[in-house]
């Protein structure tokens, strides 16, 4: 699809000069992108954009300046603050300002907290949501974040808070008692804490768990492990953020839905890895 292609008829929305809209731009895949992404990258003058966009992304607004606003836990970066603000004064200077972040904008990604500074400033803005690679990227590893048999309800989770490390303030007997199925954000430097936190809250050591990096891109990369030895598995593979832990039995799915290796040649390894003995269709 190129820039030529038109948008499909719809009543889509013009991004007016001095209005910021807050786009998700999915989890890497630009095939994740909503339409009314597309539409805005088509518009904009500025895109702002952080370490999680997808470069192959900006290339749908040859026209924009673009500018580089990424957070990364750890490296240096530029500050909230100094990012919301720069928003609205290149809002106020007239321009049709696109700020992408990945994922979804209301998703750990502070996306809030950029709204609230741009309205606060009497800045109007749109929101774009997107998808949140909690969801999207486990779909990419064939996990499906709720399934009938395994989960009622899903926690997301960030290991990161204002502190830097969430593991700290989070009551993790409610969560593992809450839900059967934990899909955590940023958890990579902390995941040694955050596993013996829930298996000492009595999660089984042979909880499986799914850790799935760079999720939709051409680098993705899934580890399938357990509780108990998550800490040694990921060292060992090599793994680095960004990535999504699911703890849960959804991970077993993958063994049935890993349609990325089933499109490369692969045969499914289990058509009923949670041994439910009747075809999945049946109630
Ligand atoms: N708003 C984003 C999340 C931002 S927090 C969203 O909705 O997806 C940043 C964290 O998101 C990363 O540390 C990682 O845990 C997760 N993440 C984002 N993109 C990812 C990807 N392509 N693969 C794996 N994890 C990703």
């Amino acid at each position: 699809m190129t820039s030529d292609v038109p948008l499909p008829a719809h009543a889509w929305p013009q991004l007016e000069p001095g209005w910021v809209w807050l786009c998700g731009a999915g989890p890497g895949d630009p095939g994740l992108l909503t339409l009314h992404a597309v539409n805005a990258l088509r518009q904009a003058d500025v895109v702002i954009y952080d370490a999680l966009v997808q470069e192959a992304i900006l290339e749908w607004a040859p026209q924009a300046e673009h500018i580089y606003a990424g957070k990364r836990g750890g490296k240096p970066s530029a500050k909230q603050r100094d990012i919301s603000l720069r928003l609205v004064d290149l809002a106020r200077e007239g321009k049709r300002v696109l700020r992408l972040k990945g994922g979804d904008p209301f998703v750990f990604g502070r996306g809030g907290e950029e709204a609230q500074t741009l309205v606060q400033h009497d800045v109007p803005v749109r929101i774009i949501p997107g998808i949140s690679a909690g969801i999207g990227g486990l779909a990419y590893a064939g996990i499906p974040v709720t399934h009938r048999d395994v989960n009622q309800s899903v926690t997301f989770i960030t290991g990161h808070d204002q502190s830097g490390n969430a593991t700290g303030s989070l009551n993790w007997q409610a969560i593992s008692d809450g839900s059967q199925v934990l899909v955590i954000y940023m958890g990579m430097k902390h995941i040694a804490q955050i596993s013996s936190k829930l298996i000492a809250a009595g999660r089984p050591l042979s909880e499986p768990v799914a850790v799935v990096t760079t999720a939709t891109t051409d680098e993705q990369r899934v580890l399938e492990t357990t509780l108990g030895t998550i800490v040694d598995d990921i060292a060992a593979a090599g793994m680095e953020p960004p990535a999504i832990i699911c703890v849960g039995s959804s991970v077993l799915m993958r063994q049935v839905l890993d349609w990325q290796g089933m499109a490369a040649g692969e045969p499914p390894r289990n058509l009923d890895p949670l041994g439910r003995g009747r075809p999945a269709e049946s109630a």
